[in-house]
């Protein structure tokens, strides 16, 4: 029986171990499938507060569980798999363990949006990607494209130019929701081409088991056109991780969990921290905001519930 469990290691999930571990409150950890969150998958970070040189992605999340675990946070490998918010204490499943909390802090993140194709599903891991940092460096001098008009598009596009001879940028408007600072570093580099009002409509090759090209259709005129490509980088947003808990919490239309308020949610004593409840912000310091918060209200929770030493003993 834990007083607190949090799931998910990134940056809310840390920062919630770091403030309930502080609270003496032991959190347990469960890292999650992508330990260390969205953040481990980035290189330099230049925005968060406190570097002014910048900091690396995994440094930062790395640094923070350490943090954490000088507190008394304890971490575990592994991804909630079930859970049982009906009662309490909560019963979740992590793996193969089954655990007890008396409150519990989803941090469960999002993670990466794909275009749902059959051939760019088979294709995963044979050229088409989610992460450019992960495995940009396969695709050294090939012809790369990157889906997608947000910062992450801009950012992956961007970085892939240090190994790609070419990258296209295919956008299925002309309009973009990448920050300007972000859109103009990109538009200067000689190395991105832009193909707008474009979707793509098939990734080929799935009998060879490669990348070879893609079909294009153009959003406007509606005409179809093939192009050849080596490596295929989608960047077109995030899904939250709420499947364990859908018909238990109330969950907005795509997924995200339905804040009550400061990190409530529908069930008193389960809270959320980061992108699982935020479809707006999506930023490493608003996700360790809200992981201080969620730690704080489970904190003041437990402790209208009484003494929690007096609990610990029991
Ligand atoms: P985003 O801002 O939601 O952008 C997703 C893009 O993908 C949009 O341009 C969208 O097109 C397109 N898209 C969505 N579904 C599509 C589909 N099925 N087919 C084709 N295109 C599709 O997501 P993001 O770029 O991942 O950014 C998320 C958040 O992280 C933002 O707040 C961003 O500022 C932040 N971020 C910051 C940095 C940084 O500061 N270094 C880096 C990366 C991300 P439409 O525009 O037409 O909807």
């Amino acid at each position: 029986m834990r007083d607190v469990v949090i799931l998910g290691s990134g940056c809310a999930g840390n920062t919630a171990a770091i403030y309930a571990a502080r609270a003496n409150l032991q959190p347990l950890v469960a890292q999650g499938h992508e330990p260390g969150g969205q953040l481990s998958l980035t290189t330099l970070v230049e925005n968060f507060p406190g570097f002014p040189e910048g900091i690396n992605g995994p440094d930062l999340v790395e640094n923070m569980k350490q943090q954490a675990i000088k507190f008394g946070a304890e971490y575990v490998s592994g991804s909630v798999t079930e859970a049982d918010l009906s009662q309490r204490p909560f019963r979740v499943r992590i793996d193969e363990e089954r655990v007890e909390t008396r409150a519990l802090i989803i941090a469960t993140g999002a993670s990466a949006r794909w275009l749902g194709l059959a051939s760019e599903q088979r294709l995963i891991g044979r050229g088409v990607s989610s992460c450019a940092t992960c495995d940009g460096f396969f695709f050294r001098d090939k012809k790369i494209m990157v889906v997608g008009g947000g910062d992450s598009a801009m950012e992956e596009a961007t970085f892939l130019t240090r190994f790609g001879r070419e990258v296209t940028i295919v956008h299925r408007r002309e309009g973009f929701r990448a920050s300007p600072i972000m859109l103009e570093r990109a538009r200067g580099n000689p190395k991105i081409k832009w193909l707008l009002n474009a979707v793509i409509e098939e990734v080929f090759d799935v009998e060879k088991g490669l990348v070879t090209g893609v079909r294009l259709r153009d959003t406007k005129t509606g005409e179809q056109r093939t192009e050849e490509v080596d490596g295929l980088f989608l960047a077109i947003g995030h899904v939250p991780n709420t499947a364990p808990f859908k018909g238990q919490l109330e969950l907005g239309k795509e997924g995200f969990i339905v804040s009550r308020g400061g990190a409530r949610t529908s069930v008193a004593g389960v809270f959320h921290a980061g992108d699982v409840a935020d479809r707006t912000y999506r930023q490493a310091i608003t996700a360790a905001g809200a992981g201080c918060m969620a730690a704080l209200e489970a904190q003041r929770f437990l402790e209208a519930e009484g003494p929690w030493q007096a609990r610990r003993q029991t």
